[in-house]
């Protein structure tokens, strides 16, 4: 019959070249599990190895950057979220399953790249990135990629990089539209240069006057797909390997697509020239001790002998709650926790539900209290970064001796 024969002489063209080896011209090519990405002129797969890379938010897109990553040969990855699976998250998260609801996603998700890559390290932290993620992760990272829904994190994020001084890659996605954007610290417009009235009065609609959190829930129900969270996290993680190859990106840009009319382009950004997230540090030292082994004040007379200076302030990543005090009946109560852990129904005096007098701390100029504590005792997280100031100079000090605990496998 005719059909026979036209299927055993496909299947005889296919055994012609032996199966582990395809021929270019005249080069012989080894086959493993990334020859096809060879193929591309400028890939050079060692860049992708030895990248490290900080991925934040393992929900819909978070799922599909960390697909992307370990598929392409990344293997070095830190996935940081809080929050944990629940059924509705099942239809855009290829990494969970029915048993993983109630795990963590930062774990869950973790786990399965490891399936399918087993040389990649992924770390999971189930930390919130702006209260509990120490900017030394930012410091470590080569690129920062954003999977998030909330524009309090996506500042935060822009932030701490430009103070350290790496790139990130931020993606948000609505119904069956999105934008992947690039944004590389020290050029601006960055991220905090996008943000219009309307977006400022939303991010302050989260903390109440006295900096207590008024909603415990940060994850929002935004409408999205599969579909298109792969399309978006698919350009965010094609833009990591454009940019750790140095070839141009979108940085100061949007790629916008809208699915609805088939539309998609590119959209620049201008600079806010009174943009606060525009400092960097000039340059950070590591230090070797853990933030379990230093006092605030160890750090501030370290930094004092090498400026040259007594008078120097500490100053902290972040604000910190100290201390709430009833105005009704005087009891105060020592807290030590970051802004926005606390929420607003806490802040009430248990004796007589009284509201209390928030007392929030971001330095440390000496004689205060607190700098008899050690640095894993003030609410900050471990794997941070202090900056010590006088008058005329500043120095980061990143208190290195945590990576071990904060970076396990991934270090
Ligand atoms: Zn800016
Ligand atoms: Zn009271």
């Amino acid at each position: 019959m005719e059909t026979s024969c036209a299927c055993s002489r496909k299947s005889r063209r296919v055994e012609v070249a032996p199966p582990s080896q395809v021929r270019i011209g005249e080069e012989e090519v080894r086959e493993d599990r990334f020859s096809r990405f060879r193929l591309i002129p400028w890939w050079d797969q060692s860049k992708l190895r030895s990248a490290h890379v900080l991925v934040i938010g393992a929900g819909a897109l978070g799922n599909e950057i960390l697909k992307n990553l370990v598929l392409l040969g990344f293997e070095r990855i830190v996935v940081v979220d809080l929050d944990r699976i629940e059924e509705s998250n099942l239809s855009r998260t290829i990494l969970y399953r029915s048993d993983d609801v109630g795990s963590y996603k930062a774990e869950v998700a973790a786990r399965s790249v490891r399936a399918l890559a087993p040389k990649a390290k992924v770390q999971p932290l189930a930390a919130n990135v702006v209260q509990n993620c120490g900017l030394g992760l930012f410091a470590w990272s080569d690129v920062i990629i954003a999977g998030l829904d909330n524009r309090e994190a996506r500042l935060w994020i822009n932030r701490c990089a430009w103070k350290v001084n790496k790139p990130w890659i931020d993606g948000a996605i609505e119904g069956i539209n999105g934008v992947a954007r690039v944004f590389i610290a020290g050029t601006a417009p960055c991220y905090e240069c996008t943000l219009g009235e309307a977006d400022w009065k939303l991010l302050e609609q989260r903390m109440s006057c006295n900096l207590l959190l008024r909603e415990a829930n940060t994850e929002g129900k935004v409408a999205t797909t599969p579909t298109i969270s792969s399309v978006i996290a698919g350009i965010e993680v094609q833009e990591a390997v454009k940019l750790l190859h140095r070839m141009p990106t979108l940085a100061g840009s949007g790629f916008v697509f809208e699915g609805l009319n088939h539309t998609s382009y590119k959209v620049d950004y201008t600079t806010n020239p009174d943009c606060m997230s525009h400092f960097t540090f000039e340059n950070v030292a590591e230090v070797s001790q853990k933030s379990s082994e230093w006092t605030l004040e160890q750090l501030r007379q370290r930094g004092a002998h090498e400026l040259g200076c007594e008078d120097v302030v500490v100053e902290f990543s972040r604000d910190v709650v100290q201390e709430l005090e009833c105005p009704e009946c005087g009891t105060k109560e020592q807290v030590f926790a970051p802004v926005g852990s606390i929420r607003y129904e806490e802040g009430r005096c248990p004796r007589d539900g009284q509201m209390r007098v928030v007392k929030t701390i971001h330095s440390y100029s000496g004689g205060e209290d607190f700098g008899k504590r050690t640095l894993d005792k003030l609410g900050l997280p471990l794997f941070d970064v202090f900056s010590v100031r006088s008058a005329e100079a500043e120095r980061a000090y990143l208190i290195a001796g945590d990576k071990r605990a904060v970076l396990g496998d991934a270090l």
